[in-house]
Formats: structure tokens, C-alpha cells, sequence
């Protein structure tokens, strides 16, 4: 039994069942998410009966293991990360349905920019790390039943979902292999990695509480992308802002009918229905709503796509930028990459028209460790 998972007053509720008293659960959180031990034995406020007591009951600290490591040309590292199974077999078989993938990125995609949020703390006097900043994409399923057609992970279908403790797992895992020092480090954290998070909704929730309350990473620090679940993002909009991460919808499309044709998905929550639910999520100050948006050569990379996706953000009301992706390519995908001259005039169309707009730099493409290609694979 993973205590890695757990709220604090799960794993006081775990010690009041070995014996002891409630208060302690502070000290079991604070070993587990702040000190990331590895096992129990490394409880240094607890005695060695006490920590023999908690594992004779079946309790592991039950933090994923990094099987294997891809390290691009860039900097930017992809991680297969071994969680534990659902009957909690452990991984060194690495079980397709046990693996996820996480990706390290130094100096972050660009993605983030342009909320306010980057300039904060932009000057870091600490010189030791080769990294000033840097941003984890996180999976929330293994594998993804949402099916676009530009991307890598819809391959896979969907596997399972993954639990709180493997979506939060993956963010302890990957900050104990940076030597990441929360409060000073700057940490970014984006829920884009591999599945819809949205149709994982409780988990990721649960997740995002633990990293927030336990962990210490900021909701202003965390973006979550969907592709769209209308109720996901009705149940987001009631979350309160001390956990609520900021909000991604992956357009990808100028209208119903292109969208509808690379994201299934749209034909059962329109782009309208979408934004009708983004509108009732209540933003922070200075905080805007993001528009992925993926150029496909020739799909939705045209000039007057440009101006459609500029009519539709202003249409929206809603304060917001958009960020593009020049599609990355991934074995059996049958679509081409944009000129570098089709992405440039894009932006500039959007910038002309008054609409933010970011280019999101591509990471670790070689190990496709990329937007959109991420699948399960160890090939490399
Ligand atoms: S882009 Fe995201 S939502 Fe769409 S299939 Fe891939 S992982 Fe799933």
C-alpha cells in the first residue's frame, strides 16, 4: 500500500491504525513530499520500532521509479516513469499499463510566457544550476481515448487512468532528479503530457491538491490542458482558486468543421460549447485563458485560418492569449509539418489583429519527447 498518494489526513488516519497519535501525519507528509524518501526506513522522525510497525501493516512509501531516461540535444529529458500497477504489482517488468512518460524541459517551452506569471522572481541569483527555470509536462492516463489525429498518444487508446499518487508521483519523482529546492527553484508544471486530464477529473484534482497543499508548488504555476470536456471544465470552474490551475483549451482549428475533422471529440462539445464553459471559469487577476493551437500544414496553417482564430478569441470575451505549436512529427501520422514561413505570417496575422500570441518552442523533438508525441515508446 502506497503512502505517496495520500492527503495528510490520510496518512494520520494510517497512523492513528499503527498506534500513534494523528499529529504525526504532519511529520509522514512532510518525509514524503518534501523529503522524498525513498522508503520507509528513511523517516528520520520516527523511531525504528515505528517505522518497523508501519511496514509490518503494509505500508510503502510507493514513489515512482524512473525507468529510463532520454536526454535530447536541447536539454530536455523524457522520462519513462514505472508507477505501480492497479493491483500494486511493482513495475521492474515495466508492464505497458504500469509505464507513463514525463518530460523534463530546462528553460521551459515558451509556453508559459505572457501571463505575467514569467516575470516573477525573473531574476534568480543562484548560479549552481545549469537551469534558471524549467517546466515538467505530467501525463494524467496512460495512453488517451480522446483520439485526435495529430497526435502520437491517441495510438495507444486508452490504457488506464492513472491514481493521484502516480500523477503526483511523477512531479516528486522528477524534482528529486533535478535536486529542485521548492521555493527557490522556478518550477512550472503543465498537465499536457500523456491523456485528458479532464476525463481523469477526481485524480488529477486530487493530484494537483498534493502538490499544492503538500508539495508547495503554486496553482499559479500549473496549466492544465483539455481538449475540450465541457463538464470537466463545468467542475473546474467550481474549484477554489488556492488550487485551481490555469486553464489550456486545445483549439487546434479555425471552425467546427476543421476541428471536428483532427479532433473527434468536437463533434460531441462544439468549439461555441467549449467557450461557453470556459466563460463561467472566474480567472485571477492578470490571469488569461490559453488557445493551443497545433499548425498542420496545410489543414489549419492558411492565412485565413489566422484571421478565423482572431475573430473567434475576440468573439469569446475572454481574456486570452494563444499559443502555437508547429506540429511535430511522429511515426504513422499522416500530416506534414508547417513552413517556417506559413508559422511566421500566422503569428504575425494574430499579433496584427491584436491577439497575444506566443510561439511555443519545440523540446526535444529527437527523442520525441514533443507536444503530441508521446507515446510509451523505447525505441528512442
Ligand atoms: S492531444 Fe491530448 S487529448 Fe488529444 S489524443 Fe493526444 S493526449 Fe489525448
Amino acid at each position: 500500500m502506497s503512502l505517496l498518494g495520500r492527503s495528510r489526513e490520510e496518512l494520520a488516519a494510517c497512523l492513528v491504525e499503527a498506534g500513534e497519535p494523528a499529529w504525526r501525519g504532519r511529520q509522514l507528509a512532510q518525509a514524503i513530499y518534501r523529503q522524498r524518501i525513498q522508503s520507509v526506513e528513511e523517516i528520520t522522525t520516527f523511531s525504528k520500532e515505528l517505522r518497523e510497525r508501519i511496514q509490518r501493516l503494509g505500508w510503502e512509501v510507493g514513489l515512482p521509479r524512473i525507468a529510463q531516461v532520454f536526454t535530447s540535444v536541447d536539454g530536455t529529458e523524457r522520462y519513462l516513469i514505472g508507477g505501480r500497477g492497479v493491483e500494486g504489482r511493482t513495475t521492474d517488468g515495466l508492464a505497458s499499463s504500469d509505464t507513463v512518460e514525463t518530460v523534463w524541459m530546462p528553460e521551459g517551452d515558451d509556453g508559459e510566457a505572457g501571463d505575467g506569471s514569467d516575470e516573477e522572481n525573473a531574476t534568480n541569483d543562484r548560479i549552481e544550476k545549469s537551469w534558471q527555470r524549467a517546466t515538467i509536462c505530467v501525463s494524467s492516463q496512460v495512453g488517451c481515448a480522446v483520439n485526435c489525429q495529430f497526435c502520437l498518444t491517441a495510438k495507444l487508446g486508452l490504457q488506464r487512468n492513472l491514481s493521484a499518487g502516480e500523477i503526483a508521483g511523477q512531479v516528486v519523482a522528477v524534482l528529486d532528479r533535478q535536486s529542485v529546492e521548492i521555493g527557490r527553484d522556478r518550477v512550472n508544471l503543465v498537465f499536457m503530457g500523456m491523456g485528458e486530464p479532464f476525463l481523469n477529473y477526481d485524480n488529477f484534482m486530487a493530484a494537483v491538491r498534493l502538490l499544492v497543499e503538500e508539495v508547495g508548488l503554486s496553482p499559479q504555476r500549473m496549466t492544465v490542458s483539455t481538449s475540450g470536456i465541457v463538464p470537466g471544465i463545468q467542475r473546474f470552474a467550481g474549484e477554489p482558486a488556492e488550487v485551481r490551475p490555469k486553464l489550456a483549451i486545445s483549439l487546434n482549428a479555425p471552425n467546427d468543421a476543421v476541428r471536428s475533422q483532427i479532433m473527434p471529440i468536437n463533434r460531441k462539445w462544439p468549439i461555441e460549447a467549449v467557450v461557453d464553459a470556459v466563460r463561467v471559469v472566474k480567472l485571477r487577476p492578470r490571469e488569461r485563458i490559453t488557445f493551443e493551437y497545433v499548425l498542420l500544414a496545410g489543414i489549419t496553417d492558411k492565412p485565413e485560418h489566422a484571421r478565423e482564430v482572431a475573430r473567434l478569441v475576440r468573439r469569446s470575451g475572454l481574456p486570452a492569449k494563444v499559443n502555437l505549436i508547429a506540429w511535430n512529427p511522429g511515426p504513422g501520422i499522416p500530416y506534414a509539418m508547417p513552413e517556417a514561413a506559413a508559422v511566421d505570417e500566422f503569428r504575425r496575422s494574430l499579433a496584427g489583429e491584436g491577439v497575444p500570441v506566443y510561439m511555443r518552442r519545440p523540446r526535444g523533438r529527437d527523442i520525441y519527447a514533443a507536444c503530441g508525441q508521446l507515446k510509451r515508446t523505447v525505441e528512442g
